[in-house]
């Protein structure tokens, strides 16, 4: 069993990204909007930000209260929107109950959505044309490359059928021609589905989900969940201990998909820069 290192693999995107600034003398900003105090949201900003320093792009946070409301906050993105010292605008999810996110996903400009949620970048990734790759699941193509392995004609299944995890990662393992299947909560039979898997992706936020028994002997486990056990410590949704030993790679949690995702954010800010140079 080999493990996966993202934080290597994430270090080391980030350096051709920093390499690539600079050469092509870039000037970079990425505006980070965080609504309210959801701690886990100020973790995930925060790591944000310093990404941003590695790789020599400007951050721009704005910090709204909980009581913001829809309004204001379309106010805020329309003048980012129209910022020449902005390229990149994410909005960190979820948002308050009161703020339809749908909204506020739409009225971001296409060629700023650097999370690549918006409609535009959904039917971009469906068409196999990618403007923005979709963040998590580029990471986790990134990861199953450093592995060595050809996705062609392999038995791929994705447990978890989220618009920001699931669906986008079975188009990317569909367009490298893997064979896909999608699980969720009503699939029947989820072990033996998952056993077929020469690589397997979980992103269901339970915690020791994935047991031995779903596992195929020289597998790819990629682990997306990000969930806390019950001593509070971050885990995945991989029953860690007794499926490292029959996998060929494993992604740890933390350490694994989750450095990734950040990376791809800053992959897909550059590109917003090249995009928005390249419309004038
Ligand atoms: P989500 O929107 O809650 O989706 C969870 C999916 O799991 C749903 O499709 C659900 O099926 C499925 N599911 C739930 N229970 C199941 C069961 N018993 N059997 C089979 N499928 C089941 O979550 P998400 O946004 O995709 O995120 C998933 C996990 O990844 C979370 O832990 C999240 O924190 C983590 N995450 C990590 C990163 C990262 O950078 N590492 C990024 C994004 C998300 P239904 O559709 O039928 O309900």
């Amino acid at each position: 069993m080999q493990l996966i290192d993202g934080k290597a693999v994430s270090a080391a995107v980030k350096e051709r990204i920093r390499a690539e600034i600079e050469r092509e003398g870039f000037d970079i900003g990425l505006a980070v909007i965080i609504v309210g105090n959801d701690p886990a949201s100020r973790v995930y900003v925060n790591n944000k930000k310093k990404a941003c320093e590695v790789c020599g792009i400007r951050s721009y946070e704005y910090a709204l209260p909980e009581e913001t409301t829809l309004e204001q906050l379309l106010e805020l993105i329309d003048t980012l929107n129209s910022s020449k010292n902005v390229n990149g605008i994410l909005c960190q999810l979820p948002l308050p109950k009161h703020i339809d996110e749908q909204k506020v996903i739409a009225a971001i400009s296409p060629l700023k959505d650097v999370d690549a949620f918006s409609a535009v970048n959904v039917g971009h990734i469906m068409i196999g044309d990618y403007t923005f790759l979709p963040c998590t699941p580029a990471g986790v193509m990134e990861l199953i490359h450093s592995t060595g392995t050809d996705v062609s004609g392999k038995q791929c299944v994705v447990i978890g059928r989220s618009n920001i995890v699931g669906k986008p990662m079975a188009m990317l393992l569909l367009h490298e021609n893997g064979t896909v299947t999608v699980c969720h909560s009503r699939t029947k039979d989820l072990a033996e589905v998952c056993r077929r898997a020469d690589i397997l992706v979980s992103a269901v936020g339970k915690a020791d989900f994935v047991t031995a028994d779903m596992v195929k002997d020289g597998a790819i486990v990629i682990d997306v969940g990000m969930n806390r056990n019950a001593e509070g410590k971050l885990c995945g949704d991989v029953k860690f201990d007794e499926v490292a030993p029959k996998c060929s790679h494993i992604t740890p949690v933390p350490g694994g998909v989750g450095p990734m995702t950040i990376a791809m954010l800053m992959q897909n800010t550059l590109m917003a820069k090249r995009l928005q140079v390249e419309n004038g």
